[in-house]
């Protein structure tokens, strides 16, 4: 389970609550800008053992780019993180998750793990939170990465979902890894 576009003061903390409370670890692909207006939250999420991805500084489509911004929007963020705590390497997701041949190139000069999602209920249109939770076991197989935000904007709905979403996936038998666990 993946949660994009954080850390947020208001949502972050939710979710990080649930996850503890359910004894489960996820990723989160932050955003530089966002790393440093919440600090704390940052090292909040390090302390509870969650995997911390990059998910660009400004959250800019690198489509159509040039090779020094994504590089920018990439070194930027990974130097942000690694001051706040993060250790080893950090994988990038693109923001949309939209990349061109310019920025596959920086990920490969970067060498940059790139991770895409394949369970996306785009709770960010605010369906309703049964809706989102409808979408994700509609699509869901072993090894899915599941992306759901918290943060850019209201994520009321995403809170409920995921409260409801993480016990009904563990009694389906379902385990929860990091990201780059999936890959190791
Ligand atoms: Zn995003």
């Amino acid at each position: 389970m993946t949660f994009d576009d954080g850390p947020d003061s208001v949502y972050t903390g939710k979710i990080l609550d649930i996850l503890e409370r359910n004894k489960i670890k996820a990723t989160f692909f932050i955003i530089g800008k966002k790393a440093l207006e919440n600090p704390e939250l940052v090292k909040r999420i390090i302390s509870k053992g969650h995997e911390i991805g990059n998910h660009s500084y400004s959250h800019k489509s690198l489509i159509f780019k040039s090779t020094a911004y994504v590089q920018k929007e990439i070194e930027k963020t990974d130097k942000i993180l690694g001051n706040l705590g993060v250790k080893g390497d950090i994988c990038f997701c693109p923001p949309y998750g939209r990349m061109d041949a310019i920025a596959r190139m920086v990920f490969r000069k970067l060498h940059k793990k790139v991770i895409l999602w394949d369970n996306n209920p785009k709770d960010f249109k605010r369906s309703s939170s049964d809706e989102i939770v409808n979408k994700v076991l509609k699509k869901l197989k072993p090894g899915s990465i599941i992306v759901l935000h918290d943060g850019g904007g209201d994520r009321t709905e995403t809170i409920e979902a995921v409260e409801i979403l993480i016990p009904e996936l563990l009694k389906r038998g379902y385990n929860f890894k990091k990201v780059l666990e999936l890959f190791s």
